[in-house]
């Protein structure tokens, strides 16, 4: 064992304890609070091992007010002489607990070699291991080349717009600054994510005429236009996608083409309270609306993912009598793929084989993450997922982090930063 994955192993409970007291800040998005708090314990920490800190707060995106203001805190270590910037960059907001927990959600027990809560897995546990990595690197190799950047940044779980969005905006991301970015989001501790698939999320209306219910024929029925929508992507649209292949080696298995969830169904009257005990009128829906969620493959231009849908509306306009829509875009998000032979990929393979003796999984994922705006926004391509924690864990009751996990991706991360900050 190296000199460095020692001096990780001797901080196993100092890395226990700094899991346990950020999943004990409950910063759950929405609404996104004790962003501020979660920042100011990141400062203190870090600024202890050397780093200057920043707090940025990321003014008038979605969901910043004086209530739930988004902060972000970027810390940076200088080594003593130049050389390259690696940059681990983990979102501190955790998503809604949700029913069917054994443990306390913020209580971060321990139990059988794990720490329970909130969080755990996706993501304090990643960023726990990446400051340990970062404080152990520099005690080991005080002087090393270059430097060491640790932000911990505000609502991945909706979007990244006011956390890694924003930094990148504001050329925190720029490649000048920084030249490798780690993200430790949990992708097992021996895989590499080299990315995601893109995302187009959409609402279409179908229209209608209202009329009395016993006479349909006198209005014109919006759920039946819907019905035809959702026949032709039964018939066209979903087959179309199935019979496509990617290079991207999406996991889990079933993530490996494209994708649609439509996500809710909406058509004519509201829904009654629960406590109304009255009948229902009987009219004809003027309106139905469905929001639909499609995912798409680095060989998809999103163009195409677009045509798709409007085309088989057109068509029903076309050949459907009085068939009438809207299509109204919600939010896209374009694959991201950094190639499998940059750098960090490299380095962090091999770093994978030293510590943990077999070769890494090359891995892609099937939602999206912060690397989108690192790629996109920030212009900077060798960026990866790698950390601990099982990626099916995330977002579920009683999800956890293995101790032993977050010792070994410490270990793989201490190695990376050897690699590339010792020349
Ligand atoms: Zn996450």
């Amino acid at each position: 064992m190296t000199k460095l994955s020692s001096a990780i192993t001797a901080k196993r409970d100092d890395l226990v304890a700094l899991t346990q007291d950020l999943v004990r800040i409950p910063t759950l998005n929405p609404p996104g609070q004790d962003y501020r708090l979660i920042c100011e314990y990141l400062e203190t920490r870090l600024g202890k091992a050397g780093f200057q800190t920043e707090l940025i707060r990321a003014f008038g995106t979605p969901g910043d007010s004086e209530k739930y203001p988004r902060w972000n805190v970027i810390a940076r270590r200088e080594g003593t002489r130049s050389g390259e910037c690696v940059h681990f960059n983990s979102h501190t907001d955790v998503v809604e607990i949700g029913a069917g927990w054994t443990f306390d959600p913020f209580g971060a027990e321990i139990s059988d070699g794990k720490i329970y809560g909130r969080g755990t897995c996706d993501m304090k546990g990643g960023l726990a291991a990446s400051i340990i990595a970062a404080e152990a690197f520099i005690e080991t190799h005080p002087t090393f080349a270059g430097a060491i950047e640790i932000s911990g940044t505000a609502d991945e779980e909706s979007g990244g717009y006011g956390g890694v969005a924003y930094l990148a905006e504001q050329g925190y991301f720029n490649p000048a600054r920084v030249q490798h970015v780690i993200i430790p989001e949990p992708l097992n501790k021996d895989r590499i994510c080299l990315g995601h698939r893109g995302g187009w999320w959409a609402e279409i209306e179908t229209k209608g005429e209202i009329a009395h219910g016993s006479m349909p024929f006198l209005g014109d029925c919006a759920v039946r236009h819907m019905g035809a929508v959702l026949g032709e992507f039964e018939d066209k649209l979903f087959p179309a996608m199935a019979a496509r292949t990617t290079d991207m080696p999406v996991v889990p298995e079933g993530a490996r083409q494209s994708t649609m969830n439509i996500n809710s169904i909406h058509g004519g009257q509201k829904e009654q309270d629960d406590d109304f005990t009255g009948l229902p009128a009987h009219c004809v829906p003027d309106s139905c609306r469905i929001v639909i969620d499609r995912r798409f493959l680095a060989e998809e231009p999103l163009e195409q993912v677009r045509s798709e849908v409007t085309d088989l509306l057109e068509g029903l306009r076309a050949s459907r009598t009085d068939f009438d829509y809207e299509l109204t875009e919600l939010n896209s998000v374009l694959p991201s793929m950094t190639d499998r032979d940059a750098p960090v990929v490299r380095t962090v393979a091999r770093a994978i084989e030293d510590v943990l003796g077999k070769s890494p999984e090359y891995v892609a994922s099937p939602g999206t993450y912060d690397q989108k705006h690192i790629d996109r926004i920030g212009k900077l391509k060798n960026c990866i997922a790698y950390g601990p924690g099982i990626l099916e864990l995330a977002h579920k009751p009683d999800e956890y982090i293995g101790i032993d996990d977050m010792v070994e991706s410490a270990q793989v991360m201490g190695a990376a930063l050897e690699s590339l900050l010792l020349p």
